[in-house]
């Protein structure tokens, strides 16, 4: 199987082929800090299986072998890899797949570090759209 996605702007591209070694979000404070949002679903490839197809992702070394690439035209996160943490894995941010909708994690992982609200999400006031007035 052959899957492909790309950032916001569609100025990068990639392909990831063959099966994923894992799918999972993360609550992680380093991905929060990253991405700017909550949480951040990754799906876990060998690294030989994932190609960039178009464009070229700009690379951010973070903490402790940390390397994410994004778009540096969008900013859109793609790519995270750790040859220290992680060697020979590329991890792909699951949300940029283009078919991210059937993609569904099987885990949620460094729930330690999670917002304290997260665990209340299916109390809140839901919406389809933006909500009236
Ligand atoms: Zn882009
Ligand atoms: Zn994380």
């Amino acid at each position: 199987m052959t899957r492909s996605g790309g950032c916001q702007c569609g100025g990068v591209r990639y392909e990831a082929t063959g099966e994923p070694h894992h799918h999972a979000v993360c609550h992680c404070a380093d991905c929060r800090a990253s991405a700017g949002a909550p949480m951040v679903g990754w799906i876990a490839f060998d690294a030989d299986q994932v190609r960039v197809t178009q464009g070229a992702p700009t690379t951010y070394a973070g903490k402790n072998g940390a390397r994410r690439q994004f778009c540096p035209a969008c900013g859109t996160g793609l790519f995270y890899t750790n040859a220290e943490i992680l060697p020979g894995i590329t991890e792909i941010q699951s949300a940029t797949l283009d078919t991210a909708a059937q993609e569904t994690p099987q885990a949620q992982i460094q729930l330690a570090d999670r917002l304290p609200w997260i665990d209340q999400l299916d109390t809140l006031a839901r919406f389809d759209r933006f909500p009236e007035g």
